[in-house]
């Protein structure tokens, strides 16, 4: 009866391997999550950026919501410094859509050719330049959604845009913001998603205004990708990072 050889074959194939030399297979060891932090500590480091620099400000230039929305649309990915060296020359021309579209792609192109993909992001900028017009009555909107439906801005153009025009309490995660939320294990998370709505969840709200500010600087200037320097770093007795070096 072919039905009841084939499940016998099966049993005794389990057999063998249930009872068949042992493997020693190694089990990579799990990394325990670091404990998270409690109100009181998060509290306690925000006092202290805040003691060490009351109002910090961003690094892009800019003269208006426009020019900081063009802007910001320029640094992905570019550094702030690289977009800063060519937008003053830019700005003085063309700080409202309507002057960008009459400077027109070719001549905006001159303008920013020293930063990556500067085509492509030209032509983001006479886009958008289009459609705040077309739809915005030449304003930049006050809404995320509206502010990521332009051409080239995604969802951290529109935090900045948010929190540094409109002092909307917006956390927007670049590369320093996503290293510090999850080496600190203050917003651990997979992806800036994650670690923007993990900050948002933690930071209380009387420190939401600069909070972005203070982490990106902490990031660019203490925290540093290779060489963290946690010698002079505020909030190194509260770091949860298992290879900080104090
Ligand atoms: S202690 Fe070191 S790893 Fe932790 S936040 Fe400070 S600089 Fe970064």
């Amino acid at each position: 009866m072919p039905k009841k050889s084939a499940s016998n074959a099966k049993a005794t194939k389990a057999k063998k391997a249930k009872s068949g030399p042992a493997r020693a297979v190694k089990k990579a060891p799990k990394l325990k999550p670091p404990r998270p932090w409690t109100p009181e500590e998060v509290r306690e480091a925000f006092s202290r950026f805040q003691k060490a620099n009351p109002e910090p400000k961003g690094e892009l230039e800019h003269l208006n919501p426009f020019t900081l929305l063009v802007a910001v649309v320029l640094s992905a990915p570019a550094t702030d410094a690289g977009v800063n060296r060519a937008t003053p020359a830019l700005f003085a021309v063309a700080d409202t859509p309507q002057k960008m579209l009459a400077l027109g792609d070719e001549k905006l192109r001159d303008y920013i050719r020293t930063i990556g993909l500067y085509r492509t992001k030209a032509k983001n900028v006479i886009a958008l330049s289009e459609k705040l017009i077309r739809d915005f009555g030449g304003e930049v909107p006050r809404t995320r959604a509206e502010i990521e439906s332009l051409p080239g801005a995604g969802r951290k153009t529109a935090n900045v845009v948010l929190n540094m025009a409109y002092g909307e309490h917006t956390m927007a995660v670049d590369t320093h913001v996503f290293r510090v939320g999850n080496r600190t294990g203050l917003a651990p998370g997979k992806t800036p998603l994650e670690v923007e709505l993990g900050l948002e969840r933690v930071i209380p709200s009387e420190f939401m205004l600069h909070a972005h500010h203070w982490l990106i600087l902490h990031g660019r200037y203490t925290c540093l990708a290779r060489k963290p320097r946690c010698e002079v770093c505020l909030i190194n007795d509260l770091c949860r990072w298992p290879e900080k070096t104090v």
